[in-house]
């Protein structure tokens, strides 16, 4: 199986987001088949959304992984519940304390209704793309443009490095 080196972004605007945006690295950690590579400091960002809500605590990791995306996705998924279900298992529609994202996959494209990769909301996150640059320098994203040349063009908002 390939390895692959994969970007994840990790967000959370409910409960400690810190500490929840931590434990989640350390559960990306020890999925199988998977290592992490690098990590981001945590970002404290403006939520981008109609709905009045708390800023959000952003981070951005770099795995290399021989998972399949659609098995890194299903994974992705169990720990989102696990942060979910820890906080309260009685509400079920309730704000998630966590979100992971696959951003890139290697230089892998993928859409289906499960899962669409690059990430199709990359280039308009700074939330993403800051923390990916702080980790990889500038790079370029095929079909989409360098790194830096997205962050510039990118909707800016208010982020900050924790
Ligand atoms: P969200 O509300 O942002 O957590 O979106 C979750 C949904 O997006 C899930 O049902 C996934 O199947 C889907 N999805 C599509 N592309 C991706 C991706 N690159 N990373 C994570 N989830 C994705």
């Amino acid at each position: 199986m390939p390895v692959e080196e994969v970007y994840v972004g990790i967000g959370s605007n409910v409960g400690d987001s810190i500490v929840i945006v931590s434990e989640a690295i350390n559960h990306l950690c020890q999925l199988p088949k998977t290592e992490l590579i690098r990590q981001s400091s945590p970002y404290c960002s403006e939520a981008v959304s109609d709905i009045p809500q708390g800023d959000y605590v952003n981070a951005m990791v770099l795995l290399k992984t021989s998972l399949e995306p659609l098995e890194l996705l299903l994974e992705l998924q169990s720990i989102e519940e696990a942060f979910y279900r820890q906080r309260d298992p009685a509400l079920k529609w309730a704000p998630r304390t966590l979100d992971l994202d696959i951003i890139l996959f290697g230089s892998r494209s993928y859409d289906d209704s499960h899962l669409t990769i690059p990430h199709p909301e990359l280039q308009n996150r700074l939330f993403v793309l800051q923390p990916m640059y702080e980790i990889s320098g500038d790079f370029y994203i095929t079909g989409l443009g360098s790194l830096q040349y997205l962050i510039d063009n990118a909707p800016q908002i208010e982020i900050d490095r924790i």
